[in-house]
Formats: C-alpha cells, structure tokens, sequence
C-alpha cells in the first residue's frame, strides 16, 4: 500500500528536532484513502478470532472505533491518565526522558477475550508493548496488532513477543 505515502505528509523536525513526524490527517481527508486504511486495517482478521478492537488515545481512536464498525465488533478506549470514570487497570511504560501511564477501564475486556488493538503508528514499540502488558493484565488475549505506518528501522514489532502485525505502510 505504498501509494498511501503520497497521502501521507512529512513534517522534519516535530515535535521536536531530529523527529520527521508522519501526518496522518492528510491520508484522512481523502476518501478513498480513508476507505483503504479502514479496509487494510480490517484485511486478514477474521471477525470469529476477535472479540474487540481497542484503541490507543489520541490517535488511535481515528481509526479503531470504525475498524471495529466494520468487524461487527465493539471498541474498547485505552486512555492516559486521569480521564476514565471507572475502576481501572494501569501500566506505566519507558519513554526516551521518563515515564508514561496508560489507563483501561477493569470491565472492558473479559478473561479470554481477544483483542485486536489499533493506532496509528508503531515506532519503538513501547506504547504498544505496555498496552498488550493491559490487556494481560486483565486476563485478555492479545490477538493481534494493526498499524497504519511502521517505522521498521525502530524494531518496534521486537517489543511485541511474536503478536501477529500488520502494517499498511512501511518507512
Ligand atoms: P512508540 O511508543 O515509540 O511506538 O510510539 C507510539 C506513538 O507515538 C504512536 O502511536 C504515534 O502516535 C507516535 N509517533 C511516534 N513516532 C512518530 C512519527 N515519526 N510520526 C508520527 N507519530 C509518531
């Protein structure tokens, strides 16, 4: 799905110097566009192997919730800190300077339900790694990932003990 990267713009530098930062908004706006990251992102799952999509604040959240639609299944929100009104579950991960927490309602995913989670981009693999920790956590299955961008040169997928992966595009 190579084609997508004309979709997709390139910002250097952002947020901050050294990063080239992939804008997906672009790749939104166009329908077609939009149509294949929904279809790609659904493609090889099979409905009967998973029981939800979860999604992965902020961006995520673009793409799972339609993901889900189009799967027949339901959508679980992962959410930082703070947000959820319920009882959660909580997992803090390493980031390049200090930490970060990821949140999850305790209900929202069952023992031995299987999850397919989505987001935008897989880059180093630590806030995937630390939401499939989650989803474990709770007593769930990890059945799956699906990416819109990879950044291969990051070995992100390392971190995610031989899931299956499917991303859409690759850099
Ligand atoms: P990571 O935990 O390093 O895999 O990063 C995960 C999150 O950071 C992704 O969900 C993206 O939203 C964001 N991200 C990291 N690197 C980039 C990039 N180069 N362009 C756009 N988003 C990025």
């Amino acid at each position: 799905m190579d084609h997508l990267k004309q979709l997709i713009r390139e910002i250097p530098d952002w947020p901050k110097p050294g990063i080239l930062f992939y804008d997906i908004t672009t790749l939104m706006k166009d329908a077609k566009g939009l149509a294949e990251v929904i279809n790609g992102l659904k493609a090889g799952v099979i409905p009967e192997d998973i029981d939800v999509v979860l999604g992965i604040e902020a961006r995520g959240y673009f793409f799972a919730p339609t993901v889900a639609h189009a799967l027949g299944k339901g959508f679980v929100p992962v959410r930082k800190p703070k947000k959820l009104p319920w009882q959660i579950e909580s997992v803090e991960y390493a980031l390049e300077y200090g930490t970060d927490t990821l949140e999850i309602h305790r209900d929202a995913v069952q023992p031995g339900e299987r999850v397919l989670i989505v987001d935008d981009v897989l880059a180093t693999g630590g806030t995937a790694a630390a939401v499939a920790k989650l989803v474990e956590k709770l007593g769930g299955k990890v059945a799956g990932f699906a990416f819109v961008i990879e950044l291969d040169f990051l070995n992100g997928r390392e971190k995610l003990n031989g899931y299956p992966i499917r991303s859409l595009v690759h850099y």
